[in-house]
């Protein structure tokens, strides 16, 4: 089965607590979603491969150091609109990464009430060829029933087989989780909370609401 890390460092925390409380403006709440970006990010790079390397510093003596390998070889997802400021964080740490986008929406018309499953609609897919030296990051901040993650995993998969597929998700419930897991058993899921329920609609609870609304505007 795959892997959840949870982020629990106080400052990640703290951020999220500021994104979850309703006075919080607009502005703010994408500055922290920036910031928890990078946070993230550098909770991934703990596990990435590296490479011990030597170097001559200018008193003319070597020093070990290392090199991050993965750091080539990343991909990023980005599902609009609410991953924007999410991903603008992820940039700061892996600066070299390649780039995709997936427009999908939850069809909310369609979604009978109590329901764990939205129909998902994509309107547009641009993904970067993936390979297998890859490490693939999707960034969505709310993994909430898991319909738009399988969806767009389905799509941005088809671009090829990576070596790490990430899912990168603010707030993610159980539920969200084992969903991915069963379909994508290979997935590791990174996330600052595991929130215990859904409400009728589909919403974390107790989540911080819609984050695309809130990070952009109703
Ligand atoms: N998407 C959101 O923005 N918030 C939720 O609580 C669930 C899905």
């Amino acid at each position: 089965m795959g892997r959840v890390v949870v982020i629990d460092h106080p400052l990640a925390q703290a951020i999220l607590t500021t994104l979850r409380d309703k006075n919080t403006k607009q502005i703010e709440f994408r500055k922290g979603l920036v910031r928890l970006g990078r946070l993230m990010g550098y909770e991934i790079v703990k596990s990435m491969d590296i490479e011990t390397v030597e170097v001559e510093t200018p008193l003319g003596v070597k020093a070990k150091g290392v090199r991050i390998k993965d750091l080539d070889h990343v991909v990023i997802i980005q599902v609009l609109r609410a991953a924007m400021p999410l991903v603008e964080g992820l940039v700061k740490i892996f600066a070299n990464a390649r780039m995709g986008v997936v427009s999908a929406r939850r069809v909310e018309e369609s979604h009978k009430p109590g329901s764990l499953n939205f129909d998902i609609e994509v309107t547009y897919v641009k993904v970067p060829r993936i390979f297998g030296d890859d490490v693939l990051i999707i960034a969505d901040p709310m993994l909430a029933t898991g319909s738009t993650i399988v969806t767009v995993l389905r799509h941005v998969l088809k671009y090829g087989n990576p070596k790490r597929t990430i899912v990168v998700s603010v707030i993610a419930t159980r539920y969200g989780i084992e969903r991915v897991f069963k379909e994508y058993p290979f997935a590791e899921i990174y996330t600052v909370s595991i929130d215990p329920e859904l409400n009728e609609r589909g919403y974390i609870i107790p989540g911080l609401g819609d984050a695309g609304d809130r990070a952009f505007g109703g």
